[in-house]
């Protein structure tokens, strides 16, 4: 089988032996001659595989035994826009504006409170990370998002916000890099990016922010609620936790975060390397703002387009279109995206630069 080189933003690549091990138990998990598919989500073997999950979610965050809960969710990350906010919005949250998901974060806190928007780098299509804003005392909580997919920026520093509950969306560059996660009291990130298949949600909580807004919160809304059911309050999405936990098994099996952060640190060095150098290309974001992710970039003359489209096309290089809202390329490069095929693609703008 000669897979394509997979730069796709999402729903994306992941481990070949995660797929290989994943379709292996659709047909029998774990030598029981049952599928993953038709056992009861309550049954021993599933619930092991529940908590491996949650537990090495924790572990490759450095979380354990620091007052976090790691729960599989359903919804995607856009139902953790209106989840956090139903949950710890009481009067008034502080909102960075860094892309698309962000806004959309901040469309459904307002439904519940008063939105203050802290920064926001709408104005230049969100092509850097705002820094240098004030934090307003009297927050319940400031909400971020990590890495913003759709424009290839990366949050390199977050705020410090003393009491104040930290909130991030990292659905698109979790577990792929170290950083003190301790700083965060939730982080959330849909399975599809750096985790598994769509279905899934990740949401790593503090205990102690819970339980503090005065509203009632729905059953299948309540962190507090999934933590004490450990997140078996109603059928989870067993095969996207399945193949989740596969994927952080992986993840250890490889190093854990720190060794993925060397290799994803390689790659995106690699690219960006080129798009600075090529005549042909240029990158669409602030230098010091680049994500390690995603990697967008433009040709400075579009007419090239549909030779360069055709050229990667025939080079076998999948998922390289950029976000209709940016339009260029973008190279998402999530953990399981080899140095190989990124080496590839910079050939492939070498020699287009060499033809053209
Ligand atoms: C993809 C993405 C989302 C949306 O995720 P869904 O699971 O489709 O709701 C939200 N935030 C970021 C940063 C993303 O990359």
């Amino acid at each position: 089988m000669n897979r394509p080189h997979n730069f796709s933003a999402g729903p994306c690549i992941l481990p070949l032996e995660v797929f290989e091990k994943a379709s292996q138990a659709v047909i029998d998990f774990d030598g029981s001659g049952l599928s993953i598919l038709e056992i009861s989500h309550r049954s021993t073997a599933f619930v092991e595989v529940m908590e491996k999950a949650r537990s090495l979610a924790l572990e490759h965050l450095n979380l354990q035994a620091k007052g976090y809960k790691a729960l599989f969710m359903q919804g995607g990350a856009s139902m953790q826009f209106l989840m956090t906010a139903y949950n710890l919005l009481e009067k008034k949250a502080g909102y960075l504006d860094t892309g698309t998901w962000s806004a959309n974060a901040i469309k459904e806190a307002e439904r519940f409170g008063e939105v203050k928007v802290l920064a926001s780098s709408k104005e230049s299509n969100y092509n850097f990370i705002p820094k240098n804003y004030s934090i307003p005392n009297g927050l319940d909580y400031l909400h971020c998002t990590s890495n913003n997919t759709i424009y290839g920026t990366q949050m390199k520093a977050f705020p410090n916000t003393g009491e104040t509950p930290l909130i991030c969306d990292m659905s698109s560059d979790i577990f792929s890099r170290e950083i003190d996660y301790s700083q965060f009291d939730l982080i959330y990130a849909g399975a599809q990016k750096n985790m598994g298949p769509a279905g899934a949600t990740l949401v790593v909580v503090k205990e102690d922010i819970l339980g503090k807004v005065s509203r009632k919160i729905p059953s299948m809304m309540d962190y507090e609620l999934f933590i004490k059911k450990e997140s078996m309050f109603n059928t989870p999405p067993v095969f996207s936790v399945y193949v989740s936990m596969l994927t952080l098994e992986w993840l250890s099996r490889h190093g854990g975060v720190s060794a993925i952060e060397k290799k994803n640190r390689a790659k995106s060095e690699l690219i960006y390397s080129e798009i600075d150098r090529n005549s042909l290309f240029e990158g669409f974001t602030a230098k010091d703002d680049r994500s390690m992710m995603n990697a967008t970039f433009t040709l400075k003359n579009e007419r090239l387009t549909p030779l360069f489209d055709k050229l990667w096309q025939s080079a076998n290089l999948n998922g390289l279109n950029g976000h209709r809202s940016v339009g260029g390329y973008r190279a998402s490069m999530y953990n399981a995206l080899s140095i190989e095929s990124v080496e590839v693609l910079v050939d492939v703008m070498k020699h287009f630069e060499k033809t053209i």
